[in-house]
Parts: C-alpha cells; structure tokens; sequence
C-alpha cells in the first residue's frame, strides 16, 4: 500500500464527508492505493457515525473509537499503529490541510529520501493570539531539537516513511515534537514544504489559551531532557550535586579558617550565625545531597523502566534472536 492517511479528531461531524471526498478524488487521480484512517478521539458529536457511514460505502476507510477524549497525541499513537502504508500522512480533520498536498508530500518521501516532511502554513488562517506565540515557540523549538530548517514543529500535516512512525511514540502532548522525537531516534532527513492554509469552516479550535503555550514549553523541556540524560540521570544530577556541595563545603571551611584567624590573631570571635558563609554552607550542603539523592534515584528508575534497553537498529544481516 502506497499512503496511509491517518486522522485524529475530536468533534468535526461537518467536515468529514467533504475531508473524505475530496482525498478520494486526490488518491484517485493520483493512482494511489491508499487507506484512510480516522481516529476519533471521544467526540460527543455525530463523528462516528459519519465515519461508519463512510466505512461502510468505501473499503480505503478504516476507523478506530476512543471511549474518551485523550488528546490528539494518542490519536495519532492508534493511528500510527494501525497504518499500513509506506508512506503515511498526518492531516487535522477540519479542513485546514489541504489534502491537495498529498502527491507532493508522497515524493519528497519515496524519490528525495526524507524520513519526514513536515507542512509550514506560511500563510496562516488563524486568529493573531494563536500565530504570535507560534512564532515564538518555534524559535525556541529550532534551537533547543537543532532542526534548524523547520519554521512550523506543530503543523498538523505531516508525511513519514512508515519507518519512523513505528519506531516513535507519540504520547502526552508530544504531537507538537513529532520531528523532535524522530530525531531522536536518529531519523534526521526531515524537511519542509510550504503547504496551503484554510480557515477553519466548521466548528471551533480545540487548541485555544495561554496553557497550551506553557504546556509545550514544558514540554520541551522535557524532550530535551529525555534525549540528553534520559539513559544516564545520575550525569546530570551528579555533576549539579557536586557542584552545589562543593560551595557548601568551601563556604563552611571559610567558617573554619575565620576562627582559626580569630584564635592566631586574639580577636573575639563572632558566632558562625553571624556570618553569611554559615547560611550558604548549610542551605548548599543541603540541596547538593538531594540532587545527588535525585541521581541515584533517577538511575534507580532507569535502569528498572521497560524500555531501558530499547535502541533504534536499522538494519541487521543474518541476524537470529537465540
Ligand atoms: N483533536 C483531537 N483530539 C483533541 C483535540 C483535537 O483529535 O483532543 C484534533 C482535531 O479534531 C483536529 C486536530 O486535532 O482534527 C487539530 O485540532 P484543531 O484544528 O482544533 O487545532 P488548531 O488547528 O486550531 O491548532
Ligand atoms: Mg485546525
């Protein structure tokens, strides 16, 4: 099978049928076999009915039910797992994408080699109080995952080599580091296309305030994390540990040497609550052990997690598991 479009939506019983037609009529006319995936993520709407409808006049359309709403990450997680072509494609469920992008975004993958093709809707149809901080967030995104070369992390319309989407996992809200995580596990040709954007036509945004902002920030954070000391905590908290100690320690033997300069010298001596170095080495002396504690723990942690041991292996020869 050549293209899996893969679908998340949460509530977009009006843009369904027309999303559905208009990428038959692309795959068609592009000779494509493909199959489409919606993964409706607890709407309350008439979503799944919509979709069974369709399911039931066409064999390309595939549906899998959430119980709740959980997020358009593990929307995209099911659809992953359940797709079946080599390439597969990313797209929101309300019109925004334009499906018009498919052949293109197919190409990139299968005759230029990318692992992933991410859309830039350089020209947005959304409301400022969304765009700005985009801009915004990208910057900071480009310079924390080092892919310079993408304007727009969280587009919703994205292609892959079937490769990578099942070799990633999508979870929380990491949909918006999609090519973060794929670089991290060491699929890092990805490129850009400038897509179309739309306004949206039906319903309303799902992704609206100020905490979506800080949310991805954090985030990031955590990504950043993951991929720098995810394997080996005790790195980073050990070195912070040490660091911190270290000031404690010599802040206390400055307490030290003070009286003893006092004693050599037959001044009067001033209580260790006097002097500021007495503070400094209790509070460092305090918080280094915690982040060593934090260390420790942290390798504790990793070394029993599921998957310490999972690493990303491209090819093997002649390989059998005993
Ligand atoms: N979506 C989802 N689960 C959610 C929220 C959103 O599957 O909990 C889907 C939504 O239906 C749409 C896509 O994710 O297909 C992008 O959402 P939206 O268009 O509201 O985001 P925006 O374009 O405003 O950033
Ligand atoms: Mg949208």
């Amino acid at each position: 099978m050549d293209i899996s479009v893969v679908i998340p939506l949460y509530n977009e019983d009006e843009s369904l049928p027309e999303l559905h037609a208009w990428i038959d009529r692309v795959m068609v006319a592009n000779n494509f076999s493909y199959e489409i995936i919606f993964v409706n993520d607890g709407s309350t709407d008439r979503s799944w009915d919509v979709i069974r409808e369709l399911a039931s006049k066409s064999q390309h359309v595939k549906g899998i039910k959430f119980r709740r709403n959980y997020g358009k990450s593990p929307a995209l997680y099911c659809g992953f797992k359940a797709a079946q072509g080599d390439v597969v494609i990313t797209m929101d469920a309300d019109l925004q994408d334009s499906p018009d992008e498919i052949p293109g975004l197919y190409h990139m993958i299968m005759d230029e080699h990318y692992d992933l093709v991410s859309g830039y809707k350089q020209k947005r149809h959304d409301p400022l109080s969304k765009t700005i901080p985009t801009k915004l967030f990208n910057a900071t995104a480009r310079k924390v995952s080092g892919i310079k070369n993408l304007h727009d992390f969280n587009c919703g319309l994205k292609a892959y080599r079937r490769d990578v989407v099942k070799n990633i996992e999508v979870f929380g809200e990491m949909h918006r580091f999609i090519p973060y995580l794929a670089k991290n596990a060491g699929f890092d040709k990805i490129g850009e296309k400038v897509v179309h954007h739309q306004k949206r036509q039906y319903g309303k945004s799902k992704f609206m305030g100020w905490n979506r902002f800080v949310n991805g920030y954090l985030d990031l954070m955590t990504l950043w994390f993951l991929g720098t000391f995810g394997k080996k905590p005790m790195h980073v908290f050990g070195f912070l540990g040490t660091l911190v100690f270290m000031i404690g320690f010599i802040s206390a033997f400055i307490i030290g040497a003070e009286k003893l300069w006092a004693l050599y010298c037959h001044i009067p001596m001033r209580l260790v609550t006097d002097s500021p170095f007495f503070y400094i080495a209790l509070t460092m002396m305090m918080i280094g052990t915690q982040l060593f504690l934090a260390g420790f723990l942290g390798d504790l942690i990793s070394r029993n997690s599921a998957g310490r041991n999972d690493y990303q292996i491209e090819e093997e020869i002649k390989i059998e598991q005993a």
